[in-house]
C-alpha cells in the first residue's frame, strides 16, 4: 500500500454505530457496474484509499467486488463490505446471504441490509428475524435496512425489539425526507444516502447553492454536495464507473461549508424527481 492510500484512508471519518461498529463514511456504490467493472473500479479505490464498498445481491456484481478485496492484499478488516437482501430471498434471509458470502468469497460481511420493504408483499417483517440470527452466527456484524419509512421501522422494531443500525434511503439535497431523518436520529440509526449525487443531476450541480459553493472553495460541484452528506453526518457512496473520478470523490476533507451555504442546499428541498418511487422494485 502507497504512503498516500494510507494518508487517504486515514482521512475518512469513521461513523460510530449503535452496535459498537463504526462505518467508513464514504465508500463506493457500485450500482450498476457489471462484475468485470466493479472489479475495476472497486480495485482503483482499494488502491487509492477507500475502505467501504457497497454492494447487493441485486446489482450482480458480489463476485467482481470480492475479487477486488481479494486482491488487493488489506487486512479482511480493514474493509467495510455491504450488501443486500433482495425481496425475492426474503423468506430464506440466511440462504441469501451464504449465497451473497459464496459470491464475495468471504466468510462474513460487515452490514447486511433488507433492501427493500415490499409492504404489498409483506415479507420482510419475518425477514428481519432472519438477519438478527444472521447476526449471531457471525456472518454479518451489523444489520439494517433500505428504503424503510417510519411506519416500517415502527413494525420490526415492535415485532422483535431489535433496531436496524441502519437505513439506506434516497437523499440528496432534492430529496432529504427530513421526517424520517429526524426519526432516525433519535433512535440512534445512522443514515446512509444513497444516489447522494442525484445520480450527477445537472439540475442540482448548476444550481447556484451549490455552483457558488463550488467556486468560493475551488472544489467542484460534486466535491460540495458529497460535503453538504458529511457535514449532516450522513454515509455515502457516489458510484462512478470513471477511474479518474474516485480521487475527486475523495479530496472533500480539507474544506468545510458555512452555516450560509449548509442553509442554501437545504432550500433546494423538493426540487427535482427522486431516483426511484419508494416501492419501485427495481432500486
Ligand atoms: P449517485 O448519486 O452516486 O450518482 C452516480 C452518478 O453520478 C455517476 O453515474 C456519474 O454519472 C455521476 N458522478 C459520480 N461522481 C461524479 C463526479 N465527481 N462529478 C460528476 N459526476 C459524478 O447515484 P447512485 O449510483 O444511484 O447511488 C450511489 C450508490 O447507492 C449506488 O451505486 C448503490 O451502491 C447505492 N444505491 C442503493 C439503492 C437502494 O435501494 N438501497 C438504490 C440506488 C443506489
Amino acid at each position: 500500500m502507497t504512503v498516500n492510500a494510507q494518508k487517504n484512508a486515514n482521512a475518512i471519518p469513521g461513523v460510530q454505530l449503535s452496535d459498537g461498529f463504526v462505518i467508513p463514511q464514504l465508500g463506493i456504490g457500485t450500482y450498476q457496474l457489471p462484475n468485470d467493472e466493479a472489479e475495476a473500479i472497486v480495485a482503483a479505490g482499494l488502491e487509492l484509499g477507500y475502505r467501504h464498498i457497497d454492494t447487493a445481491s441485486l446489482y450482480k456484481n458480489e463476485e467482481g467486488v470480492g475479487k477486488a478485496v481479494a486482491a488487493s492484499g488489506l487486512d479482511r478488516s480493514d474493509v467495510w463490505v455491504t450488501t443486500k437482501l433482495w425481496h425475492t430471498d426474503h423468506g430464506d434471509p440466511l440462504g441469501g446471504l451464504r449465497a451473497s458470502l459464496d459470491r464475495l468469497q468471504l466468510d462474513y460481511v460487515d452490514l447486511f441490509l433488507i433492501h427493500w420493504p415490499t409492504p404489498k408483499l409483506g415479507t420482510a417483517w419475518q425477514a428481519w428475524e432472519g438477519l438478527i440470527e444472521a447476526r449471531e452466527l457471525g456472518l454479518t456484524r451489523s444489520i439494517g435496512v433500505s428504503n424503510f419509512e417510519i411506519e416500517h421501522l415502527e413494525r420490526i422494531i415492535g415485532d422483535t425489539g431489535a433496531t436496524p443500525s441502519v437505513n439506506q434511503i434516497e437523499l440528496h439535497p432534492h430529496h432529504q425526507h427530513r421526517e424520517l431523518v429526524e426519526y432516525c436520529k433519535q433512535r440512534n440509526i445512522v443514515i446512509e444516502s444513497w444516489s447522494p449525487l442525484a445520480q450527477g443531476r445537472k439540475q442540482l450541480f448548476a444550481d447556484p447553492a451549490v455552483a457558488d459553493a463550488a467556486k468560493a472553495h475551488g472544489k467542484s460541484p460534486a466535491q460540495i454536495v458529497l460535503r453538504w452528506h458529511l457535514e449532516k453526518g450522513f454515509v455515502v457512496f457516489p458510484k462512478t464507473a470513471t477511474a479518474s473520478r474516485l480521487g475527486e470523490n475523495l479530496d472533500i476533507f480539507d474544506f468545510e461549508l458555512t452555516a450560509a451555504e449548509i442553509e442554501a442546499i437545504d432550500a433546494l428541498e423538493g426540487l427535482g424527481e427522486s431516483s426511484i418511487s419508494p416501492y419501485d422494485m427495481n432500486g
